[in-house]
């Protein structure tokens, strides 16, 4: 029977084909690059890599092509360059490659936010929206945790965010948020540290999760989040959960297990894919960490690896 997933893939094989029949100088490597690339659609974010990419990023990238990653999620943004690469460059290079630049990472100057930096603040999301637009990169996405030691500081941290979000709005992008299990900790009006743990037997007044807080405190026509699988996990809560309590907030994911995806066992990606896919999350970024110098590539090839044969991966 010709479902309608059935009929999508039929029609992605057979437009592969049609484009391999008109390309006859297509070298036998090439074109097995350009089928697995129509298989499956993940991403990369480029941190998994650290010094490796650096050492040869237009090879790396042609690497990590190869490897079956179709996007990737920058990180090392620094006023204008990716690392030592000015943008349009590095841009330049992963098209070479083809991968799509969907995402970025970037931090602004300050942890701590106050009205005396806020507009320090604004003047570096504005400056990085422009840098991002004009690459075609769809998403800033902030994966440093300010400080929220109280139920008012991560208020005023959305009112932060909110303010990134209209910037990048107004500049063509969207503004997300990435988390670690720091979130996961919880804060109380007029707190002087996060509350890690349930807060013990006595509750205490007006208790919040953090991410919980960020969520409901951020508009969200302005901020969507990249919700990191692990971290949350580590952070002792369900991000398949979470994906359905906000499936119109949470809209990319940064797939990660202790190491090479699957190994750990700990991770339930067969669920969250499913969940993710119901939710029309599209955008997928596979975060390797805990892997020493030298060893990157092969360690992302292993997730690469992972996620072609899962089949709960579309
Ligand atoms: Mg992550």
């Amino acid at each position: 029977m010709l479902n309608r997933r059935n009929f999508l893939k039929n029609t992605s094989l057979i437009a592969a084909g049609s484009v391999l029949a008109g390309k006859v100088s297509v070298s036998c490597t090439e074109s097995k690059t350009s089928a697995s690339k129509k298989s499956k659609n993940f991403g990369l974010q480029t941190y998994s890599l650290g010094k490796e990419l650096a050492e040869d990023v237009p090879g790396g990238l042609i690497k990590v092509a190869r490897m079956g990653y179709t996007t990737i999620e920058l990180a090392g943004y620094n006023d204008g360059k990716i690392g030592a690469v000015e943008m349009k460059e590095f841009n330049r290079m992963a098209q070479d490659a083809g991968l799509k630049i969907i995402s970025s990472h970037l931090n602004p100057p300050a942890r701590e936010y106050d009205k005396d930096n806020f507009d320090e603040i604004k003047e570096f999301w504005k400056k990085a929206s422009d840098h991002h637009a004009a690459i075609g990169c769809k998403y800033i996405v902030q994966p440093g945790q300010p400080a929220t030691r109280s139920t008012e500081e991560v208020a005023f941290v959305g009112e932060v965010f909110n303010e990134a979000g209209k910037i990048a709005k107004a500049a063509g992008l969207i503004f997300g948020y990435h988390n670690h299990s720091g979130e996961f900790a919880r804060v109380v009006p007029g707190g002087t540290e996060p509350i890690v743990g349930r807060g013990g037997r006595q509750r205490p007044e007006g208790m919040k999760v953090i991410y919980d807080a960020m969520l409901e405190g951020t508009d969200p026509s302005l901020v969507v989040f990249e919700n990191d699988v692990y971290w949350t996990v580590m952070g002792q809560h369900d991000p398949v959960a979470y994906m359905k309590k906000y499936a119109n907030r949470i809209r990319l994911l940064h797939i990660k297990d202790v190491a090479v995806l699957g190994e750990s066992g700990m991770m339930n990606f067969s669920k969250i894919f499913e969940t993710a896919y119901d939710i029309n999350i599209s955008e997928f970024f596979v975060e390797l960490e805990g892997y020493s110098d030298g060893t990157q590539f092969e360690g992302v090839k292993g997730c690469a690896d992972y996620l072609l044969k899962a089949p709960f991966v579309k």
